[in-house]
């Protein structure tokens, strides 16, 4: 059930609104357009992974040497704990998630704990985002086409998603960490990820349809922009207040009878919030 390509391509560069709403700032050519660079992530030759080792988190702790086997061990936790889908298990052995915590935080990074990435957002944990993109991808054969992620925060889950997906757009509301997770994923140099600065609340419709919708923060609804700008064919992931402020996952199918939404799993996200800033 892959959605397929949309018909439609947006035009590269991309412009990154300084607005509240992507839409516009593309039309205005606001500043601070980002588009990674050409090739896909790379990481895993031994040259990456020297160079990767100098980085200051790297040398710092000494993890960047061995950052290899510290990852694999989480991703053999992550399959003892039921991640079975080995795309997502690849994907979380390619990234490296020592580069997208504070320096201090390095000797942490392969631990199944979420993590502060500043003003006041997390990381989610490895297993919380595994299980995020096993949902994603389940029942999609192969790559996904278009994904558009809320919440980019440091920029570790979009670096997965552009491992498991064709083309991903990253929406950020908050300036700061939309400018640090640039400054993360420059060195990896994701050709098909685009940074986005904007309120995610909106999605993104210039890339619409997407094949999958994945939400790093829970809000008391889903708003409509999203399953509006779901394919038929597509698939949302994201974190809902239920009745007393509870959070779950839920689960969206868009099909051409409509939709279909199944409630998951309590969980913990930061807050949706609308507008930027
Ligand atoms: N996937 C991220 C998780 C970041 S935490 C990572 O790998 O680091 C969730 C993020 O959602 C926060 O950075 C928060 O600022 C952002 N967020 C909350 N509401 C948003 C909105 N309406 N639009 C875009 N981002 C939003």
């Amino acid at each position: 059930m892959t959605a397929g390509d949309p018909p439609r391509r947006p035009g590269f560069p991309l412009r990154m609104p300084t607005s509240a709403s992507p839409q516009n700032a593309i039309k205005s050519g606001a500043s601070g357009a980002y588009k990674q660079g050409d090739s896909a992530l790379k990481g895993t030759s031994k040259e990456a992974h020297r160079r990767s080792s100098g980085t200051t988190a790297g040398l710092a702790t000494g993890l960047g040497l061995d950052s290899q086997a510290v990852r694999a061990r989480m991703v053999q936790k992550l399959a003892a704990q039921g991640v079975a889908d080995s795309r997502v298990l690849a994907a979380m052995m390619q990234v490296e998630r020592h580069r997208f915590v504070d320096s201090a935080l390095v000797n942490q990074a392969y631990e199944d704990t979420s993590l502060p990435i500043g003003l006041g957002q997390t990381i989610s944990k490895p297993n919380v985002v595994a299980r995020m993109l096993e949902l994603l991808v389940k029942g999609q054969d192969g790559k996904l086409g278009r994904v558009l992620e809320i919440g980019t925060g440091c920029g570790y889950q979009a670096a997965l998603l552009a491992q498991l997906a064709s083309e991903v757009y990253s929406i950020e509301r908050l300036r700061g960490l939309h400018h640090k997770a640039r400054d993360n994923l420059r060195p990896l140099r994701v050709g098909n990820l685009h940074l986005l600065f904007g309120d995610g609340m909106l999605g993104y419709a210039s890339g619409a349809p997407y094949a999958a919708i994945i939400a790093a923060a829970g809000g008391e609804a889903l708003p409509q922009a999203w399953l509006d700008q779901l394919a038929v064919g597509g698939r949302l992931v994201a974190p809902v207040h239920g009745a007393g402020g509870s959070q779950a996952l839920v689960v969206v199918d868009k099909t051409a009878r409509g939709i279909t939404q199944t409630l998951l799993e309590a969980v913990h996200f930061v807050p949706l919030k609308s507008g930027t800033s």
